[in-house]
């Protein structure tokens, strides 16, 4: 028979259970909640840029032919560079402002890169800037050349514009399929012939929002063609351009967010199911190896290359 501290202890532990158990199911609640509010999220951002490409395309019109051969680089560049641009500028204002609500959403407990080291900052950040032109001045006729050759395959008019369902549902497919395409090509980046033109993009630990166009022009190259071109090729003439830019402008933002060095309970890279997190390509820059993933952590769990499914020495390989 169980002596009266031994009926305590019981009594002590159940209630400790049952603790554990209700802040399990809030937190279990809190994350259900937190992913529909990132659904709606994503659903809102399409639909703003339901209404925006159309207005855009519009617009151009008005002043280009119609036939123009570049007219379908200057959406695609315009819309991605202006991405890149409204992201920064937010990320920017937040790493300047530190306000203490999204300083506790940081992904990594070590300091910002400015605060340990400002001279090293100053030179990195320059390094950073000149890199980012540097590959803005090799987009620009990159994307000319490709999308001028494409050109033909794309839809310019109005008229062939998608119900939103069918946008959301081409917009999500492409956004997919080109996970794919970067997952390989970033999984070959980290093959020692090919890790040269990686190491720009590992020369930044802590990762910020700058940092995710901060690439080798290879790198750049080949994800380019990784993306854009095979998926563009395997869509052909069925792939209106109000979904590929809206693509674009979708992979772009959280490619930019999963670099920011925050990590948001609700966001828009979080969305959909097996999304990248911020933290989870933190684990990828501060280790190097495992977690090539950029939209999602799928093709990690397919091909058994995530970091909690790869032994842990393997990491210590690449620095
Ligand atoms: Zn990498
Ligand atoms: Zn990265």
């Amino acid at each position: 028979m169980p002596n009266q501290v031994t009926l305590f202890n019981i009594m002590k532990a159940e209630k400790f259970s049952g603790k554990d158990e209700k802040s399990t199911l809030i937190k279990k609640q809190k994350k259900r909640t937190d992913k529909i509010i990132s659904f709606l999220i994503y659903i809102v951002f399409l639909r703003v840029l339901y209404f925006l490409v159309p207005w855009y395309i519009t617009l151009v019109l008005k002043y280009l032919d119609p036939d123009n051969i570049f007219l379908p680089t200057i959406f695609l560049m315009t819309s991605l560079i202006s991405t890149e641009i409204c992201s920064n500028v937010m990320f920017g204002s937040l790493y300047c402002l530190e306000i203490p609500y999204f300083e506790k959403k940081k992904c990594s407990n070590e300091p910002w890169p400015w605060k340990t080291d400002q001279e090293k900052w100053r030179k990195d950040f320059k390094k950073i800037l000149l890199g980012f032109f540097q590959i803005k001045l090799f987009f620009v006729p990159l994307f000319i050349f490709v999308f001028s050759y494409f050109a033909p395959f794309f839809k310019i008019t109005l008229d062939d514009i998608p119900s939103f369902p069918v946008f959301c549902f081409q917009v999500t497919l492409k956004y997919i399929l080109d996970d794919f395409g970067m997952y390989w090509q970033h999984r070959l980046m980290h093959l020692p012939f090919f890790y040269k033109f990686h190491k720009k993009h590992h020369e930044i630990i802590i990762p910020i929002t700058i940092a995710d166009t901060h690439l080798h022009f290879v790198d750049f190259l080949t994800n380019v063609i990784a993306t854009c071109v095979i998926t563009q090729m395997a869509f052909g003439t069925n792939f209106p351009l109000i979904s590929h830019v809206a693509s674009g402008v979708l992979a772009t933002w959280s490619a930019e967010e999963i670099h920011s060095g925050y990590e948001f309970d609700w966001s828009l890279a979080n969305a959909l199911p097996l999304s990248v997190t911020p933290k989870y390509h933190d684990d990828h820059h501060s280790r190097n190896l495992g977690n090539y993933g950029v939209h999602f952590q799928l093709w990690d769990k397919i091909f058994k290359s995530g970091q909690s499914e790869t032994p842990i020495e393997d990491f210590s390989t690449k620095k």
